[in-house]
């Protein structure tokens, strides 16, 4: 019978084109219910999809914009430009064609508020430990003294402009034949859809229907959570009228860490070990983020690699949610060397004899090049004039080719 462009809208709620407004509403009704996040947690896609088609056929100005142009004509009749964002996420709501960001339907089909997002730095003990915390923000609320009315019953009008739609549809000829349906916000009420008058308005918010409150929440950061995790305030965002509230988000954001860097549930860090150490075994402590002192032995006899990589397993981040498991802790060792001439010649002689014996000098041939093995700071990149000149100026003309390593090659 109807003629319609696009029967999506009407398929998710299983009526037929052209269904009374009552058919359409029981339809609704049933499926909300079956489909209910309360009941059903896992269809709330399935539920904004409902929620959406219910909101747009339900509306007389919507269903005919969707008869006659299909989604396209939603899309377009809510224009998109200059302060229209607000309506024409409000229509589409819920990223449901797959193009508008997040939800913005509430649970019975009412408008929703925005979410409110805001950045909470928390350093890496307060992740290890939990935490609580108090947040102070100032937030819209329902003016009580009019009870987000704007003024005493039967002072608000309904704006006559656009009869209480808030929007009004504008008909624009794009060419002779061709009319582009716009809806635009109306300017009488600001897209209210009601107006009030001055000596009517009510005091306290001054006919705004909010006042800005003071609200403190407490928040509870669990052991293990990650940065950018969310912690969600359910509808505590703005107020406002006739609008479902929307969500305050806290989005986690980790400091960095002196001593630890975290990856998911595992920490890592670096510990300086002395030459020593790296070969006749060690112990040393650390404070961890709980601030347990931790000792770490490794027996003499096993040798640490420059750079090499030890795992203390257990010690790294709790897990969220299950914060008796842990992640493990991965030390790596820097080994520190000892300077140029650390030692006098006839001891690095002895040292040698108790060093793993090098391997048999090669065997040099009389045309063969002697070439200089210079010092070199990989942190300063490869070459260049300035760095070969601060060098000149100190070891190379002093000890030049006199240094411990040549005098032993030559033995
Ligand atoms: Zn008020
Ligand atoms: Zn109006």
């Amino acid at each position: 019978m109807a003629n319609v462009a696009d029967t999506k809208l009407y398929d998710i709620l299983g009526v037929p084109p052209g269904v009374s407004d009552n058919e359409l509403k029981k339809a609704y009704r049933k499926l909300a219910k079956e489909y209910h996040p309360d009941k059903n947690p896992n269809a709330g896609d399935k539920f904004k999809e409902i929620s959406f088609a219910y909101e747009v056929l339900s509306n007389p100005e919507k269903r005919e914009l969707y008869d006659r142009y299909g989604e396209q004509g939603l899309r377009e009749g809510s224009g998109g430009s200059g302060g229209m964002d607000d309506i024409f996420s409000h229509i589409f709501g819920g990223g449901l064609f797959g193009f508008m960001g997040n939800q913005s339907r509430s649970r019975n089909g009412r408008r929703r508020g925005e979410d409110m997002m805001h950045p909470l730095k928390v350093s890496l003990e307060d992740l290890y430990n939990g935490k609580t915390t108090k947040l102070q923000l100032s937030k819209n609320v329902l003016c009580s003294s009019c009870n987000g009315q704007g003024g005493k019953s039967g002072a608000v009008q309904k704006c006559a402009a656009c009869r209480g739609r808030g929007m009004r549809i504008m008909i624009r000829q794009l060419a002779p034949g061709m009319v582009q349906q716009m809806q635009s916000v109306c300017s009488d009420c600001n897209g209210e859809g009601e107006v009030i008058n001055e000596k009517d308005r009510c005091k306290k918010c001054e006919g705004k229907k909010v006042i800005k409150e003071v609200k403190i929440l407490e928040v509870h950061v669990d052991k293990g959570m990650k940065h950018g995790q969310r912690i969600t305030f359910t509808g505590e965002a703005d107020q406002a009228p006739g609008v479902e509230p929307g969500d305050i988000v806290l989005l986690l954001q980790e400091k960095e860490h002196e001593m630890f860097q975290r990856d998911g549930n595992d920490l890592h860090m670096t510990h300086k070990i002395g030459l020593v150490e790296a070969l006749c075994g060690f112990q040393f402590t650390f404070k961890h983020l709980d601030a347990r002192q931790i000792v770490v032995k490794y027996p003499p006899g096993k040798v640490i690699e420059p750079g090499s990589v030890r795992v203390v397993r257990g010690e790294g981040m709790p897990q969220y949610r299950n914060p008796f498991e842990k992640g493990d802790l991965y030390i790596k060792f820097d080994v520190q060397f000892p300077e140029n001439n650390w030692i006098s010649p006839e001891k690095l002689t002895e040292l040698e004899d108790l060093l793993p014996s090098r391997p048999e000098v090669p065997n040099i041939i009389s045309e063969a090049e002697e070439v200089d093995l210079q010092e070199f700071d990989t942190t300063r990149g490869s070459s260049g004039g300035q760095r070969r000149e601060a060098y000149n100026d100190s070891s190379d003309e002093e000890s030049g080719h006199h240094g411990p390593g040549v005098q032993c090659a030559h033995q």
